[in-house]
């Protein structure tokens, strides 16, 4: 039997290479099985990295909201693999990385597992994550609170630019 579909909210983000590119191709492989239907994406800003070494390259982030039929864990499962196919490395914690995909929320469920945290612990601070999510959904709400008023409180909120879509030259080395 089918499970009932979920909405969902992802956070994607590239500070590696083409970014702009890697965020396209992975919206399109996000969605390329039949458990989920992309139902909105936001527009691309980019920001500076918040944490993790001093001096990486800038990153692209954007959102995406969907409607899928997996499990929370099957969906984060789906995100890593997705992270795989585009050479995500991992070595330095906050690092940069070609490509990060976060679960922000999956319908109403909260859960504190330090393997699947829904809401994603940090979106409420992040302005990376909360603005693209209040320009692709201005009513959303996380927690009772008005997405974009979160987005305006967030501390990186200042540092936020909208994206163009034109790569000058690819980000960083690969
Ligand atoms: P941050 O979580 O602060 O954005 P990060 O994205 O750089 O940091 P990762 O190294 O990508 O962190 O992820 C570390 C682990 O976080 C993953 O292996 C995953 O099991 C776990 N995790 C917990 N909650 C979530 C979530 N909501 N979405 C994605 N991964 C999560
Ligand atoms: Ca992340
Ligand atoms: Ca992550």
């Amino acid at each position: 039997m089918n499970r009932p579909l979920t909405r969902a909210v992802l956070a994607l983000g590239s500070n590696l290479g083409e970014r702009n590119d890697t965020l396209a191709a992975a919206v399109a492989d996000l969605v390329d099985r039949p458990e989920v239907r992309l139902t909105d994406v936001s527009p691309v800003i980019q920001t500076k990295a918040v944490g993790g070494p001093a001096g990486q390259p800038n990153f692209l982030n954007m959102v995406m909201g969907i409607e899928t039929s997996l499990d929370p864990y099957e969906l984060l499962e789906h995100c890593q693999k997705v992270e795989a196919k585009h050479l995500r490395v991992r070595e330095v914690h906050w690092g940069p990385r070609t490509l990060d995909v976060d679960i922000v929320v999956y319908g109403d469920v909260v859960s504190d597992d330090p393997v699947l945290t829904i809401p994603h612990p940090r979106a409420s601070q992040r302005a990376f994550v909360l603005y693209p999510w209040a320009l692709m959904d201005p009513g959303a709400e996380l927690g009772g609170e008005s997405v974009s008023e979160l987005a305006i409180k967030a501390s990186d909120f200042a540092d936020i630019e909208m994206f163009d879509g034109y790569e000058s030259q690819p980000a960083g080395a690969v």
